[in-house]
């Protein structure tokens, strides 16, 4: 039978289409926000391949009537996107700085030591593990990803190539020990069996150990329509409520948060086994009392998004409409994978926007997921002189306007998208 949530895409890459909540099981799942059918959003096109079919696939949350997870079907799994995986974390000295940080804070916290044993899940190519190492404390790195984790062995972290499930947890405990402290960052996200993903991280951690996840906020995406932030590797997103009710199906109770501001709002959820975790912290408290004030604790409560959503869309698409009537020119900068939800979304094909440019070489001389929107160079705004430069990396907003100070020398303007139209002289 065909339903709506069935898959369609001839032999595209995919798994079973969702039809009930992946956290509690119930069939109720109430639409939170539909951004059409959109391409992978990290696949940019080469000339050739913008003369052939492109495969799409629909982009719609959903949030449960019952849990109140907000979910996307497993459409595109991590198994085709991982494995081969492309993106280096030690690439961004921002983000290596943030795991200095965090590793320098939970020594401090947990007061880890040359007999402790820290496992990163997902641990890339160790950008954050070497800090570990250097401090000579055990640790070991689970990555799916073959390449990046060869990277990672290269710097001196003992790395396993693997997806968390329970066995490979407790595989690990058998041949290592429990681990004192079990970390992960932004993939708790992007992994579509999230019960068996948290067993595995219960059977991975000492039985007084902690387990410290970093993940986007969805209270900040609400708050600050960061509806762009949603692709289709990224299943679940969390509010601490349903991130407390996703640690407990693997015996994991939340005890601590932190609020930060990495993607433009996370949070970083502290659990423990549910056997010694005791009372969750103020901390806790407070951030559930906000996310219920701004009514993401029902289902009903989600309603007005994909609203708000529109409207965004409707404030950037006329502008851009009226630039193109005022006979000015729009270009882009970046070439984000979140720029192309934001450019599918709202329509914005070449005729609106000229071009776009990337500091990425590999992107130069390609082509933007279903919009079409050539990739080039960044010296190519300054050749130019555009009138307007539309920045769709909108978290890097202070970073931007510094660095492209030199659009002002010309008149030109920027225009950052979200979470409101803003055009900066
Ligand atoms: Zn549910």
């Amino acid at each position: 039978m065909l339903t709506e949530n069935a898959v369609h895409a001839g032999d595209a890459p995919t798994a079973a289409p969702l039809v009930t909540c992946r956290l509690c099981g119930s069939a109720e799942l109430r639409s939170f926000l539909d951004l059409g059918a959109t391409p992978p959003c990290e696949l940019f096109l080469t000339a050739d391949a913008t003369e052939r079919p492109e495969a799409t696939f629909p982009l719609h949350v959903r949030v449960c009537d019952k849990c109140l997870l907000a979910q996307l079907p497993p459409l595109i799994t991590p198994e085709e996107t991982f494995t081969e995986y492309a993106y280096f974390s030690s690439f961004s000295t921002s983000w290596v700085e943030h795991a200095k940080r965090f590793v320098d804070e939970s020594v401090e916290r947990l007061g880890l030591g040359p007999e402790s044993f820290v496992v990163e899940v997902a641990s890339n190519d160790g950008y954050l593990l070497q800090h570990v190492v250097e401090r000579g404390i055990r640790c070991l790195g689970i990555e799916p990803s073959v390449n990046v984790g060869e990277a990672a062995r290269e710097k001196g972290v003992p790395t396993l190539t693997a997806f968390l499930t329970p066995e490979t947890g407790a595989a690990v405990r058998a041949e290592h020990g429990p681990a004192d402290l079990v970390c992960l960052n932004n993939v708790y996200a992007h992994i579509p069996d999230v019960v068996g993903f948290t067993q595995g991280l219960r059977a991975l951690v000492a039985d007084d150990g902690w387990v410290s996840i970093e993940v986007q906020h969805l209270l900040t995406l609400v708050e600050r329509t960061q509806f762009d932030t949603i692709y289709h590797e990224h299943f679940q997103y969390y509010t601490l409520l349903t991130g407390q009710r996703a640690l407990e199906s693997g015996g994991l109770t939340l005890v601590d948060v932190e609020l930060l501001d990495t993607h433009g709002g996370s949070i970083r959820m502290w659990a423990r086994p549910s056997e010694i975790a005791g009372e969750p912290s103020e901390r806790v408290r407070a951030v559930l009392a906000a996310e219920e004030a701004a009514g993401l604790h029902t289902a009903e409560g989600h309603d007005g998004f994909a609203e708000a959503v529109s409207r965004v869309r409707d404030d950037l698409v006329a502008f851009l409409i009226e630039a193109r009537r005022a006979g000015k020119t729009v270009v882009g900068y970046g070439a984000p994978g979140k720029g192309n939800t934001l450019l599918n979304y709202c329509g914005i094909r070449p005729d609106l926007l000229k071009y776009t440019v990337d500091r990425n070489p590999y992107k130069h001389g390609r082509f933007t997921p279903g919009t079409r929107v050539p990739v080039l160079p960044p010296e190519q705004i300054a050749k130019d002189r555009p009138d307007y430069v539309l920045i769709l990396p909108w978290n890097l907003r202070d970073e931007l306007i510094d660095q492209l100070s030199y659009v002002r020398e010309w008149g030109g303007q920027l225009v950052f998208p979200i979470p409101a139209l803003e055009v900066i002289a």
